[in-house]
């Protein structure tokens, strides 16, 4: 099945249709926070914020633990790191205008993981326990046992001010729309940064055309009531009834990697005659996985119709 092309389709019609639809939100108003964060106690200037920036992070926020109320007990802060005293979220490594550009949703796997935002999550970790000696660690992007995040990173997220849920449940960044997330949980006392006041999505953009149509751009092009993900409505700029089908996403969003792996050993193991067999674990389709496993190992997808027509900072997926 080639889900992603004709999403894309849906989209392309999406797109031409509402043309009109502006950047979101205007560039005034996409700014970028100065905060510094220096060691207690020494005279060293180091700010986590620069290191972060400067590594390629486009977003920095810090969470206070113990607001982490709304996750189950075992996976809040201080189940990963006892005495944690602050919870740093950075944002980045989203695809570039080219990844948009490029018809072939394959090569989503190379652009599409969070091990880069990964990476500087590690190197602030590094710089927290040598320069300032706290502790400190970086949350695993991973699932734990039954499935679960061993801690909710779009919860930090949304409590260090760094981004408000999306109708799909990804983050949405208000200055730089969707990224990916990484979180540091360290002893290293920090100021806290707020949940944001006002939700990302809808974007006025968005409610203006679910005023006109009854969609929004990720509504149109992945319809729930006709064979998609996502539906809702949007009552005083808010959405009020919202529906994400969270299972038939995953299927369509992992064309390859862990979930493609299970669901082929599965019918191989299934598949009485010994050829066919061999032609399954040969074929293409299993060959890609592997490779999406093996040198892209940490989280990747290749459907991003939602993303690709919501106007949030729409304007760096296209060049020109
Ligand atoms: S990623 Fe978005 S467009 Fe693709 S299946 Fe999931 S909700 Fe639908
Ligand atoms: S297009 Fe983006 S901002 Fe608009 S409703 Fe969908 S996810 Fe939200």
């Amino acid at each position: 099945m080639f889900w992603g092309r004709a999403l894309q389709r849906k989209c392309s019609s999406v797109l031409r249709v509402h043309a009109s639809l502006s950047r979101w939100p205007p560039r005034a108003e996409a700014k970028m926070k100065k905060q510094e964060f220096l060691a207690p106690g020494t005279d060293k200037k180091i700010s986590l914020e620069k290191t972060a920036r400067k590594a390629g992070a486009l977003v920095f926020g810090v969470a206070d633990p113990d607001q982490f109320t709304a996750a189950p007990e075992g996976r809040r802060p201080r189940d990963l790191l006892p005495g944690a005293k602050s919870v740093i979220v950075i944002g980045g490594a989203k695809p570039r205008a080219g990844d948009w550009a490029s018809p072939k949703f394959q090569h989503m796997e190379l652009s599409s993981t969070n091990d880069r935002i990964t990476a500087i999550a590690m190197k602030l970790s590094h710089t927290i326990e040598r320069e300032f000696g706290y502790y400190a660690v970086t949350t695993p992007p991973g699932v734990d046992e039954g499935q679960q995040p061993f801690l909710s990173i779009s919860l930090a997220a949304e409590l260090a001010g760094c981004g408000t849920k999306s109708l799909a449940g990804t983050i949405l960044s208000p200055d730089h729309g969707f990224v990916y997330l990484a979180v540091v949980i360290t002893t290293l006392p920090l100021p806290f940064d707020k949940p944001l006041d006002t939700p990302v999505c809808p974007a006025k953009p968005c409610i203006d055309m679910y005023e006109e149509t009854g969609y929004t751009p990720c509504t149109a092009v992945c319809d729930a009531s006709s064979g998609g993900c996502l539906s809702g409505k949007i009552d005083n700029g808010q959405w009020q009834d919202r529906y994400y089908d969270a299972a038939r996403c995953t299927a369509r969003v992992y064309n390859h990697w862990i979930p493609s792996f299970q669901k082929i050993l599965a019918d191989s193991l299934d598949e009485p005659d010994k050829e066919t067999r061999r032609m399954k674990v040969n074929s293409s389709l299993f060959t890609r996985t592997l490779w999406s496993m093996t040198y892209a190992n940490i989280s990747q997808g290749q459907c991003f119709e939602c993303i690709r027509v919501c106007p949030v900072d729409a304007e760096t997926r296209k060049l020109g």
